[in-house]
Parts: structure tokens; C-alpha cells; sequence
């Protein structure tokens, strides 16, 4: 095991319910808030009443910044750093799902910034200070709600590239399974598969004698597979509802999992270059490119695709060799995405062949990807092949 430091500062408020808090817990940081929302879920299942209702009975002054897009743009960020400043807020309630709250850590990031906030996300500049935010989660997949990460989509240069900061962790975060009942099959799908790909991109990895991380992996991963089918076959079922989104949350947290292991994180390089051009849902992406990125890289530690393919998956390894149980473990992977309904080629979502080249240069352009195997371009670029 690798040393490490952890610290997660964020506040969880779990449960049914839970949302009638926020105006309390938003009353800490101030009378002025930037309501950051998106496309209009949460004016249509009432949320957005909700919440407004809770921050003005708490002396809450609020300015909005609704349409959020899904894979979030800069010139929005830019706009809620402008409304920021202009007003003198002091603190942002995110209120939707990871777009949403990505958004806000941008603009949170971005208010006390002298320069243009992109700067954080080329790697240009440090982020020393941001302004507080909250979260209402809506949607079970990033862990956005619990970690320091950003993800934002420069669409004049089709760039769409993270940030992480200790400073963009949420003060706070609500997160009521109930809210959740509303996200459709086809989202409720690629949240899972989301998650579980942030667990593989902690759990595919080299470091040695981690049996408790490894563990903690099996266990969010099976939880994911019994409970991702029910949510889909019932979207009111709160249990379903609710191990998903605890699930989420901590395949995610800047800690947990991840602590004293290398992370690997090249599924997910591959995966941003695919939305930043073809503005496709991140689960679907993942969707199509996990299974094929594992199917590149197995052979790098067999073992441990062959202890995936027995822990997570039941493989039954008698009579077997490790490379066919390997297999047999990636592809009971790429079934459970095809079962819950998610892509498994770049030809569903409408993707060719025409810009693979260009995508696997921006993919490596701070450097090789991955580390459970280094990835050049051209590995990028096979895989971006395996999954047409
Ligand atoms: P999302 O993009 O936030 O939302 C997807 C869609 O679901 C939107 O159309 C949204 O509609 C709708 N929706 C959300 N909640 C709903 C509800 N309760 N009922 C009905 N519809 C609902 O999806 P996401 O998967 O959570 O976030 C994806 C983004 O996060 C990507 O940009 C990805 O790269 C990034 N990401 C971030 C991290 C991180 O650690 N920060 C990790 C992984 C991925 P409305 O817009 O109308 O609300
Ligand atoms: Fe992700």
C-alpha cells in the first residue's frame, strides 16, 4: 500500500426528506446565493419551488443561473462568475446533477480568480481559494457531490477537461434518494455504469496489498449490479434509489477507495475527448469504451481481472485458465451494460471513424494516459478502433 494524506470536508445529509435542510444549512455562508440549476428537471418535478421557497424563508437573497447543459460549458461558468461578481454573492447552491454541480465548482473556483477560469483546467494555475457551495443532488453517478472534481467543455476549441481542488469540495450536500425517482431509464443507466467505471479506474490497478480497498470496490460494484436493474424496473424504489446513490457518492470521494492506490483514470481521458466533440451523455461514453480498454490492457495483471471476474462476477474458474476467466469477467462487464440499456459501440451513438486521430492526440495532450498501462496516442487510438 502507497502512503497517503485524506481529508473530505464535505458534509452529507442523507435521506427522505433531507431537502427541507437546505435553506438552514445554505444560511451559514451568508445572505446571498447563486441558485445554479439545469435544464428544467427541477422545475418540473417541483424541486425548484422547493428549494427557492426554503432559501427565502432563511433570508436568502436568490439569483439564479438555470440551463445548465449536460457536459458543461465554460461560457456558462463564465456567465456565473460575471453574476457573481456583479452582485457581490458569496455562495452557490447547486441544485441538479453533476453538470450542475461541476458547474458550480467552476464558478465557485472562478469568482476569486484574477485570470479567465479555463486557466484551471490547462493547468495554467493553481486554484488557492473559491467561494462555498452546496449541493441537491438529482441524479445517482458522478460524486461530484462529495469530491473536489470539475469537469467543463470548452466548445469553441472542443476541449472538455477536469479540475480537482481541496477548495471545490461542497460545505455541504444533500442527497435525498426520493429526488432521483424522476431520472429516466436511460440516465438512470449510464449514472450506474458512471460509477462503476470510477471504480474500476481505482480498482485496475498495480499496487500491491490493498485487500481492504479491493473489497470496498467488489462491494459498491455488486451493489451497483443488484440495484441499477431494480431503479430501471422501478423507479420508486426508494432502496433501489438509495444504495445507488450512496454508491455513487463513494465510488468518488477523493478518498475511501482510492487511498494508497495508484488510480488509472485513461478510460476516462478517452471517454472526455468523445463528449467534448459529440456532446454525448459521459456514461454512454464510458459505457463503450470501458470493456474495450480493459479488453487493451488485461494482460498487464491478470490476476486481478481474473479476481474481478470471480468476486464481482461469479465466474466460476474450474477448469479454466486465467486468461479465459479474464475474458469471461469482461464480458459479463459488457452484458451488464448491454442489459441495463447502455451503448456498446461508438456506431450506436452515431460516432465514425473521421476524427479518432484527433481525439487520440487531445487525449494525450498533458502526456500518456493511464497508469496500469502507460497509453501513447496510438493505443488511444486503437481503442477508440475496438469500439467502433
Ligand atoms: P447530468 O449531465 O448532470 O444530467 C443528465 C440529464 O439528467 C440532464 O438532462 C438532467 O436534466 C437530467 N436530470 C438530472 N436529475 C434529474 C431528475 N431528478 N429527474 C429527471 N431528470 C434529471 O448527468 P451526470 O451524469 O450527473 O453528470 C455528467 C457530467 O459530470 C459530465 O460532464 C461528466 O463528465 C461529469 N463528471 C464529473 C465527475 C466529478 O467528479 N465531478 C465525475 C464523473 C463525471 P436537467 O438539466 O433538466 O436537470
Ligand atoms: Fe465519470
Amino acid at each position: 500500500m502507497n502512503n497517503f494524506e485524506f481529508l473530505n470536508p464535505t458534509k452529507i445529509i442523507f435521506g427522505e426528506g433531507t431537502v427541507e435542510q437546505v435553506g438552514k444549512e445554505a444560511a451559514a455562508f451568508g445572505d446571498k446565493a447563486l441558485l445554479v440549476y439545469g435544464g428544467g428537471s427541477i422545475k418540473k418535478t417541483g424541486l425548484y419551488d422547493k428549494v427557492t421557497r426554503q432559501l427565502a424563508d432563511n433570508g436568502i437573497e436568490v439569483f439564479e443561473l438555470g440551463g445548465i447543459e449536460p457536459n458543461p460549458r465554460l461560457a456558462t461558468v463564465r456567465k456565473g462568475i460575471d453574476i457573481c461578481r456583479a452582485n457581490g454573492i458569496g455562495f452557490i447552491l447547486a441544485v441538479g446533477g453533476g453538470s450542475v454541480i461541476d458547474a458550480a465548482k467552476g464558478i465557485a473556483a472562478g469568482v476569486p480568480y484574477e485570470g479567465d477560469v479555463w486557466d484551471f483546467y490547462v493547468r495554467k494555475a493553481t486554484c488557492k481559494a473559491a467561494l462555498p457551495l452546496g449541493s441537491v443532488l438529482t441524479l445517482s453517478a458522478t460524486g461530484s457531490e462529495m469530491n473536489g472534481g470539475s469537469v467543463v467543455t470548452n466548445w469553441e476549441e472542443n476541449l472538455k477537461l477536469a479540475h480537482l481542488s481541496i477548495h471545490t469540495y461542497p460545505k455541504f450536500s444533500i442527497l435525498d434518494p426520493t429526488l432521483t425517482y424522476t431520472v429516466p431509464a436511460d440516465q438512470t443507466a449510464y449514472g450506474s455504469v458512471d460509477m462503476m467505471t470510477h471504480v474500476f479506474e481505482q480498482y485496475f490497478s498495480h499496487t500491491a496489498d490493498t485487500p481492504l480497498q479491493e473489497r470496498l470496490c467488489e462491494s459498491i460494484l455488486k451493489t451497483v449490479i443488484e440495484n441499477a436493474p431494480k431503479a430501471i424496473a422501478n423507479p420508486e424504489d426508494y432502496a433501489a434509489r438509495a444504495n445507488l446513490m450512496l454508491c455513487g457518492t463513494y465510488a468518488l470521494n477523493g478518498g475511501m477507495i482510492s487511498v494508497g492506490v495508484a488510480n488509472d483514470w485513461a478510460s476516462h481521458g478517452i471517454e472526455h475527448e468523445l463528449s467534448a466533440i459529440y456532446d454525448i451523455p459521459h456514461g454512454a461514453g464510458l459505457s463503450i469504451v470501458y470493456p474495450n480498454w480493459m479488453k487493451y490492457v488485461y494482460k498487464e495483471r491478470i490476476e486481478r481481472f481474473v479476481q474481478f471476474a470471480v468476486r464481482v462476477w461469479d465466474v466460476d474458474p474450474a477448469g479454466k485458465s486465467d486468461e479465459e476467466i479474464a475474458l469471461e469477467g469482461i464480458q459479463a462487464t459488457r452484458d451488464f451494460f448491454t442489459r441495463i440499456g447502455a451503448p456498446a459501440t461508438l456506431a450506436e451513438v452515431g460516432i465514425g471513424d473521421d476524427r479518432l486521430a484527433e481525439m487520440a492526440a487531445k487525449a494525450v495532450q498533458f502526456g500518456p494516459l493511464g497508469h496500469f498501462k502507460r497509453l501513447n496516442q496510438e493505443d488511444v487510438e486503437r481503442i477508440y478502433r475496438l469500439s467502433l
